[in-house]
């Protein structure tokens, strides 16, 4: 057996662990710069937790809320501008992956002058501003990871920023901050989180240790997930118990620690043009392509799908697939035009060789066409 495993995160989950644990801001820094989006944070209760543990610990702080989705390289530069100005000597990143992950290139950013293909050639200098993450969706995994993913107009896709420079020192998970998302919010973080362990387990970088989280996450959230289906009681997010949010913020925590250590791959670099050119939100992006990506798996490595399936208590990939579409709903639809044009784009993603059974440009087309050319 062989791994390597490094996880440097303080992770504290609780209800109302911000202001329970107000006092280990302390040790951070002096005055912080919040990041965050225009309107959640502010609705789900998260800002005034983070502002008040702040002043409860004499803490002083200013706000960055300019954060968009799918955050560009123009905003992150505009928020280490900020950070300057303000002389902060940390960052705390509150919201959904967006805000996390231009808080981790806006701390970096505000200490090095980097240009825009430094910034995603990551070629640093051993110095960051220390991050605390709070995350406010139950998905991305960020608030764990040493990543940024940035959008990168330049090469009409998501860039990821990788450094261990970005690891934020601490994470404050409290569910509470997701209990008025919406349904469609909450399927398709979780299903970003669902995607991030299963390609964690197909990743070439995989470990036994790995695995052994992926498993829990995967297991965390389908039975969150199944729970959630349409048709189970369930009409909209309030309905979701605290429970059920748990979980879900639990899978998806441990699904960031999964791909700190595999990375993403091949259904990532393919879903990011559904995002880009389509609009398609990031995890349904992932979830459209998982079933037909594991079905071509499947074929050279049926045991490793076999596992993952397990893990979902299913036995088939025809299960998984039917799974999914209930989660789905009506999907998207793509022209063979566009098929060829996204499939040019994710051969050429770096995390396309992560895979354990790597496509080529012809295997991806039949993953895009099964999945979306209906
Ligand atoms: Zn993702």
């Amino acid at each position: 057996m062989n791994f390597n495993f490094h996880m440097p995160t303080r992770v504290i989950m609780d209800e109302d662990c911000i202001l329970k644990n107000s006092f280990v801001l302390k040790d951070i820094g002096h005055k912080a710069l919040i990041v965050t989006g225009a309107k959640s944070a502010k609705k789900n209760g998260s800002l005034q937790d983070v502002t008040e543990a702040l002043r409860k610990a004499g803490i002083d702080f200013v706000i960055y809320d300019k954060v968009m989705s799918n955050p560009t390289v123009n905003c992150v530069y505009e928020g280490a501008k900020y950070a300057k100005e303000n002389l902060v000597d940390f960052v705390i990143g509150i919201g959904g992956g967006s805000p996390m992950d231009a808080a981790k290139a806006i701390a970096l950013l505000a200490v090095q002058d980097k240009n825009k293909e430094e910034l995603f050639s990551c070629s640093f200098e051993n110095k960051v501003l220390p991050l605390v993450m709070v995350p406010t969706t139950a998905g991305t995994g960020s608030e764990v990871t040493p990543y940024s993913i940035l959008t990168n107009d330049m090469a009409q896709t998501k860039t990821s920023i990788s450094t261990p420079l970005i690891f934020p020192k601490l994470a404050l998970l409290d569910p509470n901050y997701m209990k008025n998302l919406s349904l469609t919010v909450t399927v398709n973080t979780a299903m970003d989180a669902l995607s991030h362990s299963i390609e964690g387990m197909l990743s070439v970088r995989s470990t036994t240790f790995s695995d052994m989280i992926a498993t829990e996450s995967i297991k965390r959230i389908t039975q969150s997930l199944d729970k959630i289906q349409i048709g189970k009681g369930i009409t909209s997010g309030s309905n979701i118990t605290m429970d059920i949010r748990e979980k879900l913020l639990y899978g998806s925590m441990l699904a960031g620690i999964v791909i700190t250590h595999t990375g993403t791959s091949a259904v990532h670099s393919m879903g990011y043009s559904l995002t880009y050119f389509k609009n398609i939100d990031h995890g349904r992006a992932n979830a459209l392509l998982l079933p037909s990506f594991l079905r071509f798996v499947s074929k050279n490595e049926p045991l490793l799908v076999k596992r993952i399936l397990l893990a979902m208590e299913m036995e088939t990939t025809d299960e998984f697939e039917t799974f999914f579409l209930h989660l789905l709903g009506e999907r998207e639809k793509l022209t063979m035009d566009e098929i060829e044009r996204f499939a040019g784009i994710a051969i050429q993603a770096k995390n396309i060789v992560n895979s354990r059974v790597v496509p080529d440009k012809e295997d991806i087309i039949q993953v895009y066409t099964r999945s979306l050319h209906l």
